[in-house]
């Protein structure tokens, strides 16, 4: 190795670990900026936001019909069994009001293949869009995922393994089950009783 070579490689390493430093000092600098960007985005700017934002459920109003008007998750439908056995007939009520199982391949939603909104039956809060559905072969409606924030889940032990219930948030409606043995991206595979939904099409499907 000739001097010139010797040289260039010290300097070369001096320079190495001044960047190395210059690179700490760097990430101390960005730890603040993000503590004050923290900050900021308390004060409201949704753009800003850094939980992941899912594609198939953050945007359900575009899979919605035109003028179509839908209750807010949390103006909760709350009635007797009496006025839910009028509201609601043979499997609907047995489905959503008694944790009933519809017959596997009887839905006529299977073969639901438009663009829109799946709703709940019990109370209309949209609960799936059609982007989120997929064909599990099992009979029943299912979906990847579910329109954030409609949803709530319990615990069941009806057949003795305990399984993961799910309901619409509005009305406490009965919808299916959901396991984890669904497709990518989420894995989830969110399985629905078809009488428990209502289908309407998006604008132009
Ligand atoms: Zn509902």
């Amino acid at each position: 190795m000739n001097k010139l070579r010797r040289r260039l490689l010290q300097t070369s390493a001096g320079l190495g670990l001044l960047a190395g430093s210059g690179i700490l000092l760097r990430a101390q600098d960005r730890g603040q900026e993000n503590m004050s960007t923290e900050v900021n985005q308390h004060g409201g700017d949704p753009g800003m936001s850094q939980q992941p934002r899912s594609d198939q459920d953050s945007d359900w109003r575009e899979f919605a019909p035109a003028d179509a008007e839908f209750p807010a998750a949390d103006d909760k439908l709350d009635l007797d069994d009496a006025q839910w056995r009028e509201r609601l007939h043979g499997d609907a009520y047995r489905v959503l009001r008694k944790e009933g199982t519809e017959r596997a391949t009887t839905s006529p939603l299977l073969h639901e293949h438009r663009r829109g909104l799946f709703v709940c039956a019990g109370c209309d809060l949209p609960l799936f869009t059609s982007a989120m559905k997929f064909d599990s072969g099992t009979g029943w409606p299912s979906f990847t995922t579910t329109i954030a924030g409609h949803i709530d889940t319990k615990r069941d032990f009806k057949l003795f393994l305990p399984r993961t219930e799910y309901h619409c948030i509005r009305c406490g409606g009965h919808q299916g089950h959901v396991f984890d043995d669904g497709p990518p991206p989420t894995g989830q595979r969110w399985c629905n009783n078809g009488v428990a939904l209502k289908f309407l099409p998006a604008a132009g499907a």
